[in-house]
């Protein structure tokens, strides 16, 4: 239960009930469509006239549309009722520090469209080429309203001022993205971090999470970064700056970390770690000046060592069993700390999850022992587009989700 906070809080009014009663009728009709008006009765347990009333607003406001009759065996034949993918579209942003990914979907967050261009060292000239782009795209779909440009950032966002603060994997500090966007655009632009937006696209687009309310997102990339949500929202700390689990150091003395710590948990768990440690294991360790200028050159990406694991690469498997060890070490920090029902791995090492799995699952038994905290371990599903589907969620839940009353 949530403590009133006389500070600050809204009281009920008989706008509040529509709006609770609307929201779940608006849900219901997403997640279960097509749907008719008495299934939306019994789910929701509203009388059938207060579910036509919300529904011929819902309707007017063209949030949704009227299908085909339905066809029973008996009795009245009942509308369908689905979410109106023709009315709005919403862009979602993802930025990696090689590559920007822009792309269009509609309510149900389906792809219709993609763009994606190298992502510039340069905060100043990456916002005016994500201008221009955006600009771009938006001219394209004439017919489509533009709810919104949703943007998943690799570092932490400001809650309050929006501003990205520190992007380590990107060396931005405090920038300010989401004016001149909003500027430009003229749409409403909402800025998250890329695993609070995989949290996000976890709760919002996943079945198996229904039910779920405690949840963490790690995102294994260049760096590691964790989005908890717990019970059903989003864990910000003060400014937003809760989750930098990657950033707990598991060793003052490891390795220098791009955040100015030691043994961070990403120096040892996140691809760039894993290529780190195979371009040391092919030099032989130490590596001579010239062999190491000579990898520093055609380092291999780490697709090119997942590729190599599945092909037996001794090195390469010894690489990604030893990423594996290290995210087990984190996680079982995770699980032992937060107890969350799941959590989900975001990356491309869970293209090897055959052989990641067990080494992770080996290592919480053994630091986990005795407690037996039923935390379910799982990938994402890749082509899902967790980030990008994370950015959308942000704004998707402006209309879907949950309204702060009292
Ligand atoms: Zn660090």
């Amino acid at each position: 239960m949530r403590k009133i906070d006389l500070t600050s809080f809204n009281i009920a009014t008989s706008d509040t009930v529509r709006n609770i009663n609307r929201r779940i009728v608006l849900d219901l009709i997403r997640t279960r469509q097509p749907v008719s008006r008495a299934d939306l009765a019994r789910l929701s347990g509203l009388q059938r006239s207060t579910i036509s009333l919300i529904t011929e607003q819902l309707l007017t406001e063209q949030w949704i549309t009227q299908g085909a009759l339905g066809h029973l065996p008996r009795g009245r034949k009942p509308r369908f009722l689905h979410l109106n993918v023709e009315r709005a579209g919403i862009v979602g942003v993802n930025v990696r520090p090689t590559n920007t990914t822009i792309a269009l979907a509609d309510l149900n967050a389906r792809f219709i469209a993609h763009d994606s261009f190298p992502t510039d060292a340069d905060p100043d000239i990456f916002i005016k080429e994500l201008t221009a782009r955006l600009q771009a795209f938006i001219k394209l779909y004439p017919h489509i309203y533009f709810e919104g440009i949703g943007i998943s950032m690799p570092g932490r966002v400001d809650s309050i001022t929006k501003k990205l603060i520190f992007a380590p994997n990107l060396g931005w500090r405090n920038v300010n993205l989401q004016a001149p966007l909003e500027e430009a655009t003229g749409l409403l632009v909402e800025i998250e971090n890329a695993a609070n937006a995989c949290a996000l696209a976890e709760i919002w687009f996943d079945r198996r999470s229904d039910g779920i309310q405690d949840l963490i997102a790690v995102t294994v990339s260049e760096g590691v970064g964790t989005g908890i949500v717990t019970n059903g929202q989003l864990l910000r700390g003060v400014n937003g700056l809760a989750g930098e689990f990657g950033h707990v150091s598991l060793d003052e003395s490891g390795p220098l970390c791009k955040c100015g710590n030691r043994g961070c948990w990403e120096v040892y768990a996140s691809n760039t770690a894993a290529i780190n440690h195979y371009v040391r294991a092919t030099t032989g360790g130490s590596g001579s000046k010239k062999q190491n200028d000579r990898f520093e050159s055609d380092k291999p990406s780490f697709d090119d060592i997942l590729r190599l694991s599945e092909q037996g690469d001794a090195k390469a498997v010894e690489t990604i069993e030893r990423m594996g060890h290290y995210l087990g070490v984190g996680l079982s920090m995770l699980v032992s700390g937060m107890a969350p029902s799941m959590i989900v791995l975001i990356g491309e090492i869970t293209r090897s999850w055959e052989r990641v799995e067990p080494v992770i699952k080996n290592v919480l038994t053994r630091r986990l022992q005795s407690s037996s905290v039923p935390t379910r371990i799982v990938p994402a599903h890749d082509n899902l587009q967790p980030r990008l589907r994370g950015s959308m969620a942000l704004i998707l839940q402006k209309h879907f989700g949950a309204p702060l009353t009292a």
